[in-house]
């Protein structure tokens, strides 16, 4: 890299090695001229940690001086410094926000318009202020003190900003942007240029406010020697806005050689989707992939968590890349997804390094500032909000309390709850709310007496923790935390001493000062997957690069903090000048953020987005997503590979070998291999089946030999119902046997795990029958214990919910049962047992069928009654006949079963046994006869008995035809298409079931059990 200037603007595509140029010019001027002062400038402290780093590595240095590596804030101040342009020192970030919110209070404006007296509110007009003054406000006004023209809109941000300036000036206490200012200022007017090291390099800009473009443009001119990078994005406005600013400093410019890599392909095709007039902005993303780049839509944010923790696992194992060659570029922190994140990540055992600025606060700074936020505003909101942050350390949860908060709601008041604290033996957490109830019966203003209260709480409260603080080893890491957490407060608070305040403000500034001051240090680490967010990203560059979340809450990001009044201040005429950024610009910036963010990979980008939230509602794909998607046609995009999770990937594998051995057609896996892997399974019937062409070799129409081995000896009603919805659909999930059904895409605790749950419940409790036993708690411990293996997000909420929607039909239905047992003198025979019974196919040959019974009571009159318990509702029946009407039961095999079951265990002491269903959500009792008025009983058991019989047959001659059942399954949604290939088969294809299975119509008979 030369310019005959020393000076020059460094462009270049990304990764054409801007970065690395500007290092390869350091590492000489070091080598060289030792003694040359020299300042590499990045725009924010993640650039500049990593920048350090990378120039230690590559130039294999032990040490590299901190004033050697910068952001332009730093350098600026360090100038102002040396110059002495300030005197006094410089504000903490409290005291800034606390200086404001003193500005806040002496403004009538903002009084008129309400703004609340908060560090929140506080720091929303300081955002305001920093904007104005980031777009050169102070560079006009401090020179000569002027004030400009007061705008009819946004004034109150304007009057904040004079009022900080002579606040400052005043206090002799400046802020960080103060010291810029002038600092900007005097290198404009010429001065301070012997502060100015002999080369100065400025690397990570993609834009420029104009007080830093102010700034490098009065340092270019005035250093020896100038480099500075800047990045062609094809197809962003920002990135052309950008090098448009950089020409106004005269420098040559030097266009670093193309990059042949996808990256690059990639810009070129967005640049072309955007210059195509067809270009909409608007349109449906699907899966698509092209060298370097996929794009996956998955169904919530959740999934892309969990899609994202097993690539990279996949990508580790398989393809050997380095964990710390990963990328998770997020655009803005989002907890919920990064908490889902470490936990698949946990669950992978892979390490993931978070350095986005995600900081929560210490749990001993919530309780203190819940503690003061209720003494400020006693209400049911605050009082809620002290019981969670008091638990576990104050207040043990229970069931019962978060039970008597719900019922409680809008009514819950302190002495309420003092009452239950007392009652549930917590008589700390009542003495800690007659504590902060009495805070109104003293001075609240009383900074000093307030300071004594808190630093009390917060030290009661941490030795109440500790014992809950995790194992031995995070147990010291998490106390160190909560205490240095409460140091930070006290020192925050210490600088309230001696403040005037109103007895209602203390209570409230305190609660808001604990949260700001007791937040949580960044966890750092080496070896391990980042994750870090887009402005962070724009330096970094990994083999494989992830951006999740590319929905349209996340990309482009909003303007929460500068809403409404910048919008007046933007647009206010008198404010000519003071150009803050448009709409249009906000957008152009947030693009280019995300083509730097999608092309920071030198081998993969996986760009992820949910399609919907878990709580169902769909989410809009990123408007950047609509660019790229098309940009990713052009490259030739083809559909990637479904993603199969870990959890079904045995069911993936069979069904590709499968496909293989019938088809031979499938890409991925040859017959050979596929044929290998059916043995490996265990099975070389099988797989001597397939490999010999499978289905394939049948005759049309003809039944084919099934090998002995593979002919199953006993039947279960899921199975003969298999084979009755499509004969063929029973050949591929029984035959080919591809594993489990896939997982259901539900997030959390799912109907089966609360089915099991309930299962587990009444068997535990009529175990000890006839003991009674409490059925409402064997429920929530059992189903504690399958939502402790489901997904921990949002967790004890839903397991509340199921819980409530539980407890009182649980208890019904077992107390009903209950109730009748003992009436009838009943006992309980069995339970959860596989009843078999020998059964005869059409050719005489004998089988088994079988089926789990849930509990058969022995009557004093030695019948057998067998329940089977159903946590469905009624609606699955009445869709098909109502009380006492008839109606064919399709396909469904298993009323007919069980009751055959029933019967077949009715030996030398049983005389009859009855089957019956318990709907236990409505507490209903269904039988089903054959119809008496159609047909004679017995004949309608026997039609019944030969329609399985010849299923039977049919499973065991290898009769497979396609013949779906049209009114219980659809072929497009079948699993088992793949190997059917049903498309093939242009024809409409025959109902066999009905043909060749007739039933009898049954009648429909319910009681309620009260
Ligand atoms: S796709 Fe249709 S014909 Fe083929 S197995 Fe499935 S239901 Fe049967």
């Amino acid at each position: 890299m030369n310019a005959a200037s020393g000076k020059a603007i460094v462009t270049g595509l990304p990764h054409s090695g801007k970065t690395s140029k500007l290092i390869e010019r350091f590492l000489h001027s070091l080598k060289e001229r030792p003694g040359e002062r020299r300042v590499v400038i990045v725009p924010d402290a993640s650039h500049r940690d990593y920048l350090r780093t990378v120039i230690m590595q590559r130039g294999a240095l032990r040490a590299l001086r901190e004033s050697e590596v910068l952001t332009l804030a730093e350098f600026l101040r360090g100038i102002a410094d040396e110059a002495g342009l300030l005197d006094g020192r410089r504000m903490t970030s409290l005291e800034e926000l606390l200086a404001f919110r003193r500005i806040i209070h002496g403004l009538n404006s903002a009084k008129e318009a309400d703004i609340p007296l908060t560090l929140s509110a506080a720091r929303q007009v300081k955002h305001m202020v920093e904007a104005l003054r980031n777009a050169g406000l102070f560079l006009k006004l401090l020179p000569g003190n002027e004030m400009p023209r007061l705008p009819a809109r946004g004034a109150i941000a304007l009057k904040a900003a004079v009022r900080h300036l002579w606040a400052m000036k005043a206090s002799q206490r400046y802020d960080g942007l103060l010291a810029q200012e002038l600092a900007v200022l005097a290198l404009q007017e010429g001065r301070c240029r012997e502060l100015l090291p002999g080369l100065i390099l400025v690397d990570g800009y993609y834009d420029l406010h104009p007080l830093h473009e102010t700034a490098l443009a009065a340092i270019a001119p005035n250093a020896r020697s100038f480099f500075m990078t800047a990045p062609d994005l094809p197809g962003s406005a920002q990135a052309m806005a950008f090098a448009l600013a950089l020409r106004r400093f005269g420098l040559e410019e030097i266009l670093l050689e193309k990059p042949a890599n996808s990256a690059v392909k990639l810009l070129g095709a967005v640049a072309e989707v955007k210059a195509a007039e067809t270009f909409t902005g608007v349109a449906a993303v699907v899966a698509v992939q092209a060298e370097g780049i996929e794009l996956r839509p998955l169904p919530t944010y959740i999934k892309e968590a969990q899609f994202i923790a097993e690539r990279v696992l996949a990508l580790h194992r398989k393809e050997g890349v380095p964990l710390d060659e990963f990328l998770v570029i997020l655009r803005k922190t989002d907890a919920r997804f990064v908490a889902a994140l470490r936990h698949h990540f946990r669950e992978a055992g892979l390490p993931l390094i978070d350095l986005t600025d995600s900081s929560e606060s210490a749990r001993a700074a919530r309780f203190l500032s819940s503690c003061f936020t209720f003494a400020a505003n006693p209400g049911h909101e605050s009082l809620q909000r002290l019981v969670h942050t008091s638990c576990p350390a104050l207040l043990r949860p229970s069931h019962a309390l978060f039970t008597f908060l719900r019922r409680m709601g809008l009514f819950l008041d302190a002495e309420g709850m003092k009452t239950f604290a007392r009652d549930n033996e917590a008589e700390v957490f009542a003495a800690l709310l007659d504590r902060l109830v009495s805070i109104k019966g003293t001075d609240k203003g009383n900074t000093e007496w307030m300071r004594n209260l808190l630093a009390a709480l917060g030290r009661e409260f941490i030795t109440a923790l500790e014992p809950h603080l995790g194992d031995a080893v995070r147990n010291p890491i998490e106390l160190a935390r909560e205490q240095a957490a409460l140091e930070s407060i006290m020192e925050a608070t210490a600088s309230l001493v001696g403040e005037e305040m109103d007895g209602d403000e203390l209570p409230a500034l305190l609660a808001e000062i604990c949260l700001y001051a007791g937040g949580s240090s960044r966890e750092l680490g080496a070896g391990g997957v980042y994750l870090v967010d887009a402005l962070a990203a724009r330096q970094w560059q990994k083999h494989v690069c992830f951006v999740p979340q590319a929905d349209r809450d996340h990309w482009p990001q909003g303007r929460e903090d500068l809403s409404s009044d910048e919008d007046a201040l933007r647009t206010s005429p008198e404010l000519a000048g003071v150009r803050l950024r448009s709409p249009e610009e906000h957008f152009a910036f947030e693009e280019s953020l995300f083509l730097s963010a999608v092309t920071r990979s030198t081998k993969l980008t996986v760009v992820t987005y949910a399609k919907r939230e878990v709580e169902g509602n769909d989410i809009a794909p990123s408007p950047f997503l609509s660019l790229l998607a098309p940009a990713v046609g052009k490259l030739g995009g083809t559909t990637p590979p479904a993603h199969e999770s870990s959890f079904v990937s045995r069911r993936a594998l069979m069904r590709h070998c499968a496909g293989a051995l019938r088809y031979g057609e499938s890409a991925e896996i040859t017959k050979e291999a596929a044929a290998g892997v059916l043995a490996m399974t265990g099975n070389s019937e099988r797989a001597s089946l397939f490999a010999r062409g499978g289905l394939e070799a049948e005759p049309v129409g003809q039944p084919f030999a099934v090998p002995e081995a593979l002919t199953p000896s006993s039947f279960s009603p899921s199975a003969l119902t298999a084979y009755r919805k499509c004969p063929y659909l029973y050949f591929a999930l029984n035959l080919v046997k591809p594993g489990d059904p896939p997982e259901s895409l539900q997030e959390g605790i799912t109907p089966l795990a609360v089915g099991s749950a309930a299962h587990e419940a009444l068997q535990e409790a009529f175990a000890g029958f006839p003991d009674k036993a409490d059925i409402s708690g064997i429920f929530r411990k059992r189903l504690a214990a399958y939502a402790a293996k489901c997904a921990p997000l949002d967790f004890p909420l839903e397991l509340e919910r199921h819980w409530a929607v539980w407890e009182y039909p649980l208890r019904r239905a077992y107390e009903s049962a209950f109730e009748r047992l003992i009436a009838g003198r009943a006992i309980v025979l069995k339970m959860e047992e596989d009843l078999r019974a020998d059964f005869a196919d059409t050719e005489g040959r004998t089988c088994a069928l079988h089926g789990w019974i849930d509990r058969a009571d022995k009557m004093p009159d030695s019948s057998l009654a067998v329940t089977d318990y159903k946590t469905s509702d009624m609606s699955g029946f009445s869709s098909k006949a109502s009380e006492g009407g008839q109606a064919r039961f399709g396909v469904a095999t298993a009323p007919h079963i069980y009751t055959m079951l029933a019967a077949a265990i009715a030996g030398n002491d049983v005389e009859k046994a009855e089957f019956s269903y318990h709907l236990l959500r409505e507490n209903l009792k269904v039988t089903l006869e054959p119809a008496e008025d159609t047909i004679h009983q017995e004949d309608g058991v026997q039609a019944i008995v030969e329609s399985l019989a010849r299923s039977i047959t049919g499973i065991r001659m290898g009769h497979f035809p396609r013949a779906p059942h049209s009114s219980c399954v659809d072929c497009d949604e079948c699993e088992a298409y793949w190997l059917c290939r049903r498309d093939l088969f242009g024809e409409p294809l025959p109902n066999e079931v009905e043909e060749r299975f007739p039933e009898p119509p049954f009648k429909l008979a319910k009681e309620k059990l009260e």
